[in-house]
């Protein structure tokens, strides 16, 4: 009846292939809340397999003025995070 359906999924392939060509260049692999009421972010980058953590979101009573959203607060190996993940 919709012959034409097959063009856009067409279209969405082409699409996917060129986004495995770009990648998302950062993956989170985990979200932590701090004691100072923060949250951090682990994200995993990809081309280059870093481990980076950064502050997701401030607190509102954090009296921690290096948390600033979106400050890196670390680049390391990620088996270093992901080793941490595994012994909880
Ligand atoms: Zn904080």
């Amino acid at each position: 009846m919709v012959p034409t359906t097959t063009v856009p999924m067409a279209a969405a392939q082409t699409q996917l292939s060129k986004a495995a060509r770009t990648p998302a260049l950062l993956e989170l692999i985990a979200l932590d809340n701090l004691p100072c009421g923060c949250v951090a972010a682990a994200y995993r980058a990809k081309p280059w397999d870093l481990a980076v953590v950064s502050i997701e979101a401030k607190g509102p009573h954090c009296p921690n003025l290096v948390h600033l959203q979106g400050r890196v607060l670390e680049l390391g190996a990620v088996s270093d995070l992901i080793g941490e993940e595994e012994e909880e």
